[in-house]
């Protein structure tokens, strides 16, 4: 992962330096911007790798910068990990619901972030344009996926996905039927070593579903268990 450029999005100096160096240490590439509209501009410019991004900021919240990039082709898969206190909990919600891939709480260690970042950074080189050609495209419904070009189509419209719900959907289709618990749904959208909880697979299926519109009803939850791609052609509404 050395060489990866990583942008810090934080308004405390102190974290952010600290961070910086940590970073630096593991041969990453760290610039830092101090509020939201900076790491806006920083982004848009020339787009990281990924993106530690601090929830409560001046000028432009974390969510808001979220809902930014999300909304613009050209940054809607920069991957973002969240830094967040445990009291802004609701806002964590808000922040994956926008589109932010992972969170971390204030105060963590070193080594869950550093662990956190590798593990993004892995995901988005499996789904990005490193990966072998595969020409084939992933159909189901009025689904389209180009894997290889991260473009997901709905009745031939594109759709803007985080990395996660590009990879979550990806795993749906390609399940051709197959219930996918959620534990197999957090391997495979988030990487393996990711820690996150069933609530945040749920938040981002929810989140993947508004995307899909008509095309929703083709991520079927099995209550208790997952989720699987349904066969939903006869029940067209
Ligand atoms: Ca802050």
């Amino acid at each position: 992962m050395a060489g990866k450029r990583i942008l810090i999005v934080e308004d405390e100096r102190d974290i952010a330096d600290l961070v910086a160096m940590r970073l630096k240490r593991e041969k990453y590439d760290v610039e830092i911007a101090g509020d939201g509209l900076e790491g806006l501009r920083k982004i848009r410019s020339s787009p990281p790798d990924l993106v530690l991004l601090d929830l409560m900021l001046p000028k432009m919240s974390g969510v808001e910068v979220t809902a930014e990039l999300r909304k613009d082709p050209s940054t809607a898969d920069v991957p973002i990990l969240m830094l967040t206190a445990k009291s802004e909990e609701s806002d964590i919600v808000v922040g994956l619901h926008v589109g932010a891939d992972d969170y971390v709480t204030k105060p963590f260690s070193m080594s869950v972030l550093l662990a956190r970042i590798a593990a993004l950074l892995r995901r988005s080189e499996t789904t990005g344009k490193d990966r072998p050609k595969r020409e084939e495209l992933l159909h189901a419904g009025p689904i389209t996926i180009d894997e290889q070009r991260h473009h997901v189509n709905v009745d031939g419209k594109p759709i803007q996905l985080t990395l996660t719900e590009f990879r979550l959907l990806v795993a749906v289709v390609t399940g051709k039927g197959r219930v996918l618990t959620r534990d197999q749904l957090i391997n495979k959208g988030m990487g393996v070593d990711a820690v996150v909880t069933d609530r945040t697979i749920d938040v981002h299926v929810t989140s993947l579903r508004r995307k899909l519109g008509s095309a929703r009803k083709y991520v079927e939850t099995v209550r208790g268990v997952g989720y699987r791609l349904a066969s939903v052609d006869h029940e067209e509404s």
